[in-house]
């Protein structure tokens, strides 16, 4: 396959209701659905899921569109790729920025599948006809946060996962093991913590949670193995995993004992599934992280967590969980806790183009 033209579109989604972690909170979501064309006019879609602000991670809106435009398209139109993998390769001398590079290796990983009239899930070795769907809950007064855990539940989510922060962690998981003793419950302090909170961290221990998400941080994975040694608790790491070798090393430091593959942390598709190989080789199990994606993203993200590994329910939720409308056709929805895996080519999902457009702030054909 040759790609002939790459189209960025900058959209902005509003939020449902505002969702907030430790660092920040969101209530328009801006990104960058990335569309490729071959040279037969096949099309593939992908998601530049950087934030607007480089407090989840370094890169932004802005950064991932200027290394997309001036660096990774120039090097990939016009090649002869034979398979999606190629891309990591031909992209290797750049460094890091690993949201831009997803943003288009997603696109070719879809383009190829739709050539092959395959699944996305199919071309990426996954086997699940199903998956189970889980819920992030974002920081607010407590009382919100155990009214939307009882919404969500209701739903059908069978994983509800919560942010805390050092003024709101053992109280508000007190207060939610009282109502529902029993739902699988995690926390996630976004990098919130240091090594001087064992003791609060600790704490924790009492109340089963599933596991608890990058408490320490963002670049860290010594100061997590000291804690996982301290903690019952499995410590998950979110952030501090931005590539194959970052999670090589966690392991290999038993700084956690679960990970969780976000395709845009980690710099797409071919590296989220080595990373789920080596976890697997290694019995820890991945689950697959959310960015308050749209359709697009959500749809790559439901397709890489068909893979057999991902054993323990994702962020990955319905489009009505956080959309009015999504851009995507049909919408994402959750039956009985799970998601099924769409049945077209690629994604599996068409572009809602009217909608689309409605989002669009501007867009650019290179
Ligand atoms: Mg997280």
């Amino acid at each position: 396959m040759k790609l002939h033209s790459v189209t960025l579109h900058h959209i902005k989604m509003t939020l449902k209701t505002p969702f907030g972690n430790s660092l920040e909170t969101v209530n328009d979501r801006e990104l960058i659905i990335v569309e490729v064309r071959d040279d037969e006019g096949h099309t593939g879609f992908g998601e530049g899921v950087a934030f607007t602000s480089p407090w989840y991670t370094e890169e932004t809106l802005k950064t991932s569109w200027h290394m997309l435009k001036d660096f990774m398209i120039p090097i990939l139109k016009g090649q002869v790729l034979s398979h999606p993998s190629d891309v990591e390769c031909l992209l290797k001398g750049i460094r890091r920025n690993p949201m831009a590079k997803y943003a288009i290796e997603g696109a070719i990983w879809d383009l190829y599948a739709k050539r092959e009239g395959i699944s996305l899930a199919e071309a990426l070795g996954g086997t699940a006809r199903r998956i189970k769907a889980g819920v992030a809950v974002g920081a607010a007064e407590p009382e919100t946060m155990l009214n939307e855990i009882s919404k969500r539940i209701e739903e059908g989510y069978e994983r509800i996962k919560v942010k805390i922060k050092p003024s709101q962690d053992l109280s508000l998981i007190k207060a939610i093991r009282e109502t529902h003793p029993s739902i699988d419950l995690m926390a996630d302090a976004n990098s919130a913590y240091t090594l001087n909170d064992i003791e609060k961290l600790k704490a924790l221990d009492q109340y089963g949670l599933l596991m608890i998400e990058q408490p320490l941080a963002a670049d860290d994975i010594v100061d997590h193995a000291i804690l996982q040694k301290e903690l019952a608790t499995p410590v998950c790491l979110d952030e501090s995993i931005a590539s194959y070798d970052d999670a090589r090393r966690a392991l290999d430091l038993n700084s956690c004992r679960v990970i969780n593959i976000k395709p845009g942390r980690v710099g797409g598709l071919s590296v989220s599934k080595k990373i789920h190989d080596l976890c697997a080789a290694r019995s820890i199990p991945v689950w697959c992280g959310g960015m308050l994606e749209s359709g697009i993203g959500r749809a790559h993200n439901i397709a890489l967590s068909s893979l057999p590994n991902f054993t323990i329910p994702g962020d990955v939720s319905a489009s009505s969980r956080y959309w009015e409308r999504d851009i995507i056709v049909p919408e994402v929805t959750v039956e009985n806790g799970s998601i099924a895996m769409p049945d077209g080519y690629g994604i599996g999902f068409e572009l809602n183009r009217e909608e689309l457009e409605r989002v669009t702030l501007t867009k650019e054909t290179l």
